[in-house]
C-alpha cells in the first residue's frame, strides 16, 4: 500500500556568515519531517514559490499538508496596521502559505497548521490576530517558555465535540512558543481547546474535512508523547482516503 505524502510548507533561513552570506536556505525543521514519518506519512518539503502554477501543482502531489510554524504573520493580510509589537515577517513566506492554503481548501487536501501554521489558516478563514499577547488584557500565562521545548509547560483544555477531542482527549500539556494568538476567529472554523487564561490554542473546521490547527509544537514532542504522535498519525489517516 502507498503510504500518503505529507506537504511541509517550507521556510526561509537567511545564512548569517560564511560565503554564502545573505543567502537564503529552503528548510523546515526535522522535527516535522521526524513526525510524520511516525505518523506513518511520506514527508515532502515544498520550497516558498511566488509562481501560482507551481504551487497548483505542488499541492496537487501531496495528499495532505502541514502549514509549519515561523515569523510573525504580516498584519496587513488581516486588515491591520503592525502595532510595536509585532516581532519579525517575512511578506513573500506568509504569500506563498496564503496560496497554497487557499489550493489545498479548494482541493479538499486534509490540513494540519501548527503554531504560525495555526494562525494563518485563521488569517485564510477571513480572522484577525492579537499581534502581541500583551494586548490581550486576560492573557496571564506564559506563551513563550523557557524550559526545553520537548516539555509541556501549560495546560490546554479541549472541547467535547471537537476533532480534535477526539485525537487528545479532554486535557493535553503543551508547550508553548508564541507571542501572538488568535483574536477574532474565521468563518468556518471553531475553537476547539484554550488555555486556562482563554488563549485560544486550537482551531478546526465546523465541517467533516479535516483541517486542524494548534498553536502549540507537537512536533518537538512526539519523542516523549504517544498523545502528540496521535495528532500526526491523524493527518496521515485522513489523508489516506
Ligand atoms: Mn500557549
Amino acid at each position: 500500500m502507498n503510504k500518503p505524502i505529507i506537504g511541509i510548507l517550507g521556510n526561509i533561513l537567511i545564512t548569517e556568515s560564511g560565503v554564502f552570506l545573505g543567502i537564503e536556505k529552503s528548510y523546515v525543521n526535522s522535527d516535522y519531517v521526524e513526525s510524520v514519518l511516525k505518523g506513518g506519512g511520506v514527508p515532502i518539503i515544498l520550497p516558498v514559490s511566488s509562481n501560482e502554477d507551481v504551487i497548483e501543482s505542488q499541492i496537487q502531489n501531496i495528499d495532505g499538508l502541514i502549514i509549519s510554524g515561523g515569523y510573525d504573520v504580516n498584519p496587513l493580510l488581516y486588515g491591520e496596521e503592525p502595532s510595536q509589537k509585532l516581532g519579525i515577517t517575512y511578506p513573500k513566506i506568509d504569500d506563498y502559505y496564503i496560496k497554497a492554503v487557499s489550493i489545498a481548501l479548494k482541493l479538499k487536501k486534509p490540513i494540519l497548521g501548527i503554531c504560525k501554521g495555526m494562525q494563518l489558516l485563521n488569517i485564510v478563514y477571513g480572522g484577525t490576530l492579537y499581534q502581541d499577547l500583551s494586548y490581550n488584557e486576560e492573557s496571564f500565562i506564559k506563551h513563550r517558555q523557557d524550559t526545553n521545548p520537548q516539555e509541556g509547560t501549560h495546560t490546554i483544555e479541549v472541547f467535547n465535540e471537537s476533532k480534535l477531542y477526539k485525537i487528545v482527549g479532554k486535557s493535553v500539556n503543551g508547550n508553548s512558543f508564541h507571542h501572538q494568538a488568535v483574536k477574532d476567529l474565521g468563518k468556518g472554523l471553531k475553537v476547539s481547546a484554550k488555555a486556562k487564561d482563554g488563549v485560544i490554542e486550537a482551531i478546526e473546521s465546523e465541517d467533516d474535512y479535516f483541517v486542524l490547527g494548534v498553536q502549540w509544537h507537537p512536533e518537538l514532542m512526539t519523542n516523549n508523547s504517544e498523545i502528540m504522535v496521535k495528532i500526526f498519525k491523524k493527518l496521515v489517516e485522513e489523508s489516506n482516503k
